[in-house]
């Protein structure tokens, strides 16, 4: 492959969020707000640095989400939420933007850093995704520490699990089907994900998340589908979606705002609106993502109260965002 000689002045880039949900100065205590805003700018701000560092874009996306796994206020890693019976099944994605390279994980119990596994899929198997015990195997062939699942344990997930079990059997109660449409976007809040330019004009995109609190039957959410909640492509954009991961599946959302921009020649303002606002709402569709081009302009919709999101650019200082009225 050839390589690119990389200019000093070449743009970077980066953009996290940290799950999009109700999220209101209303629900939002000064204390939590000022917990969320230092971990957005630790987890950007140590992205940031490997980019100037000359750094890789993949480098930089995986030390971001590693940041925000590490951090219980977000629901993946420490902070995973909880399946219906009581464990915990986290998922995570990463793509390349140059060789359209991707790994998965996906209902992984016993990994710390599901974006760690997902990036050593896509390195070094000869697979883009594994799932539970299998993708556990392989961690302990690489020589992963694995750690139990109650490692992941939290009074505040467990206390958001028993709220999901009641409306559930209120729901079951009233012959409703499982609360899809009235189901509490705070139950599934918290996803983490990164994008990143690099100076060799790479795109990565990253996401790593706990899933959909009480989730049933080994179910898997859109984070990591490459296409739904990842995507990375240098002649377009890098996407990372944070939402109701039904929806985001079905409407293979991450890729179809860089297709947009491939094959219409549309902005990521424009495409990324245009799912978002448009698409995803009218099908009832929750959530938002973050996206960034190869040219490091960054672009962060989303159709909820708030998402927590940050950026950093060498065009922009970082910002830190948590609520609508900030856009
Ligand atoms: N998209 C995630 C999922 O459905 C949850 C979230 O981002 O809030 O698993």
């Amino acid at each position: 492959m050839w390589q690119t000689v990389a200019a000093d002045d070449a743009p970077i880039a980066i953009a996290i969020h940290g799950g999009a949900g109700t999220i209101t100065r209303d629900n939002m205590s000064p204390e939590r707000e000022a917990q969320f805003e230092a971990a957005l700018t630790h987890a950007t701000e140590v992205g940031y640095k490997i980019l100037q560092a000359g750094g890789s874009s993949l480098d930089a996306a995986i030390a971001a989400v590693q940041s925000m796994e590490r951090d219980a206020l977000f629901n993946a890693g420490v902070g995973a939420v909880y399946t219906f019976d009581g464990g915990h099944e986290l998922d995570a994605s990463i793509m390349r933007g140059d060789t359209l390279d991707a790994g998965a994980v996906a209902g992984v119990r016993t990994i710390e850093s599901p974006i760690q596994l997902a990036r050593d899929v896509m390195e070094r198997s000869r697979h883009v995704m594994l799932s539970g015990e299998g993708a556990a195997e392989f961690a302990r062939e690489l020589g992963y520490a694995e750690v139990d699942n109650d490692h992941f344990n939290s009074e505040h997930r467990y206390q958001q699990l028993q709220e999901a079990l009641e409306r559930l059997q209120q729901s079951s109660t009233t012959g409703d089907q499982i609360a899809l449409v009235d189901w509490d976007p705070a139950f599934n809040m918290g996803t983490v994900g990164a994008v990143a330019l690099d100076r060799d004009g790479n795109l990565v995109a990253a996401t790593s998340t706990g899933g959909m609190t009480a989730k049933q039957y080994g179910r898997i959410g859109d984070s990591p589908i490459i296409g739904a909640g990842t995507w990375a492509d240098n002649q377009s954009c890098a996407v990372s979606a944070t939402g109701h991961g039904e929806y985001f599946i079905r409407y293979h959302v991450a890729a179809d705002i860089c297709a947009r921009v491939k094959y219409q020649g549309q902005s990521i303002e424009e495409a990324g609106d245009a799912v978002i606002h448009d698409v995803l709402v009218a099908a009832g569709g929750t959530g938002g993502v973050i996206i960034i081009d190869a040219q490091g302009n960054i672009h962060m919709p989303f159709n909820t109260e708030g998402m927590y999101r940050a950026s950093q650019s060498s065009s922009s200082p970082l910002d830190v965002k948590i609520y609508r009225d900030e856009e």
